[in-house]
């Protein structure tokens, strides 16, 4: 009956009712075995009674939020009174060894082996990215530049690669990373691009990126150029990638990017997509454009014959977006609530798996990136109400490393695909990440307020 529910939905329809959303996730009984989220030997079993005990204390720091508030500008002053040595020291003991698997292989391989015994496995991610300057966080040290640096974009494009190798040799053909592209262009220009590209959608020419570019005389030669080496940067990598059978997941980012970012993944799709799954796009659930974009983007991988890898996540930058909405007197691209997001997220995971379950010729992967324990529960029951087993390869779990174990782990316990996404880098250049870190586990407190509970638990337990 469930399936028959899920069959008559019109997937054409963009208006979907809480009921649907509701329903799905509170009638789906028969074959579901309860994954247990409150598990603290499944969840924290792989850690130490110390990295426990820091755990506990990052996101007990975390619920202090005029420390997070002040955390970009507290940084670099506690590096200048402390000295860099016993600052690395102090940031190493606490958010870096908490939220990031280290710095090098050497550093990764230990973690990656007692994961690997929970079966659960890491999407390598080397930190890199850059923004346009307006970006408060961004103003903290980076380790890109801000303006146009073709050195800069090739080296992070040699990182990028070494990254590729060092998953490969790690984790064979099941090697997973991801890249943020604005590490591999000026953020101007990728923006300038943008605003082509949303212009030109409106009138739906079918040109290549390149071709949309070539035709405009917004864009001048230099900056053809630059566009020409950031497609030359990304073949090269996913390139890589394919040499070494692995699979590559490009994050989206801010609005004034995402059009273009979204539209050169398509492309790279088209093109490295065709024998076996390699790369994969992400779609930002709390944007309203974001159900239709994957609607289009399912039918042009079956009529144009390439498989389609789908990373689903809420979004990452939802207050910038809404003050830059506001200071652009432009219309506000995010869902006008948590609920609506979700419902949104819902349905996305709803169509992508209806289309990965067809005999198409063409595969269809779905990634469940998301801390979230209702949405987790809410895909695992779909599943079961469509018949999509576990060990199926058309659904995936992932999280962030450092949040949310009571989630990965007893999925992968029980025989879901489960990883974590796991940054990994000298500390210098992950600080903008740590204090996002620290930011979203502020904001999310309830999660993260779990994550401290569990870890105390599971601690008290042990001593
Ligand atoms: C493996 C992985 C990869 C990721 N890759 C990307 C990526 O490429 N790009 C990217 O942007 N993000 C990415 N994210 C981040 C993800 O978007 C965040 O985890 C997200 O911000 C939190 O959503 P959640 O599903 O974890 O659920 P929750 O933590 O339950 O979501 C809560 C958050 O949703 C926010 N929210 C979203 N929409 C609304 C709305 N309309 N109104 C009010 N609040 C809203 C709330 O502020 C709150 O902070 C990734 C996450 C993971 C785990």
């Amino acid at each position: 009956m469930l399936l028959k529910m899920i069959g008559k939905l019109n997937p054409h329809r963009i208006q979907i009712t809480r009921y649907s959303v509701r329903f799905f996730a509170s009638n789906i009984k028969e074959n579901h075995e309860k994954v247990n989220f409150n598990s603290i030997s499944a969840a924290y079993g792989y850690k130490s009674n110390r990295e426990l005990f820091r755990g506990w204390f990052v996101f007990k720091l975390c619920s202090y939020s005029s420390l997070v508030d002040r955390l970009s500008q507290l940084l670099p002053i506690s590096r200048k009174i402390l000295g860099q040595q016993l600052f690395e020291y102090i940031i190493r003991s606490t958010l870096y060894g908490h939220f990031v698997a280290g710095t090098n292989k050497a550093e990764l391989k230990p973690i990656v082996d007692r994961l690997r015994k929970q079966n659960v496995k890491l999407i390598l991610d080397y930190s890199m990215e850059s923004d346009v300057p307006s970006n408060k966080q961004e103003k903290f040290e980076s380790s890109v530049l801000h303006h146009s640096n073709e050195n800069t974009y090739n080296d992070n494009m040699l990182k990028s690669i070494k990254n590729v190798q060092t998953a490969a040799e790690l984790f064979g053909s099941s090697a997973i990373t991801a890249v943020k592209m604005t590490a591999f262009v000026s953020p101007d220009i990728l923006q300038k691009l943008n605003r082509i590209l949303e212009a030109e959608h409106q009138s739906s020419t079918k040109n290549t990126i390149l071709e949309t570019a070539s035709n405009t005389s917004i864009i001048s030669k230099g900056e053809l150029e630059e566009l020409e080496h950031l497609i030359t940067r990304m073949n090269r990598i996913v390139q890589e990638v394919k040499k070494h059978n692995g699979r590559i997941f490009i994050d989206a980012e801010q609005s004034y990017f995402q059009t273009a970012i979204h539209k050169f993944v398509l492309e790279l799709q088209e093109q490295y997509n065709r024998d076996s799954l390699t790369v994969y796009n992400t779609y930002q659930c709390y944007r309203k454009t974001t159900l239709n974009l994957l609607r289009q983007d399912l039918i042009r991988s079956k009529n144009n014959n390439f498989h389609i890898g789908i990373k689903l996540v809420r979004g990452a930058y939802m207050d910038q977006e809404r003050q830059l909405a506001i200071a652009m007197k432009s219309i506000d691209p995010i869902h006008p609530n948590f609920l609506t997001t979700t419902e949104c997220y819902h349905r996305a995971f709803i169509e992508a798996l209806k289309h990965a379950k067809e005999k198409n010729t063409t595969k269809t992967h779905v990634i469940v990136a998301s801390h979230n324990e209702d949405t987790v529960q809410f895909a695992t029951k779909t599943m079961d109400a469509m018949h999509v087993k576990r060990g199926d390869g058309l659904v995936s779990f992932a999280t962030l490393f450092g949040m949310c174990d009571y989630l990965t782990f007893p999925l992968a316990a029980v025989g879901y695909d489960a990883f974590k996404l796991a940054p990994y880098g000298p500390i210098s250049s992950l600080l903008p990440y740590l204090i996002r870190r620290a930011q979203e586990n502020r904001a999310i407190f309830a999660k993260a307020e779990k994550d401290r509970r569990l870890h105390y638990k599971a601690l008290k337990e042990r001593i």
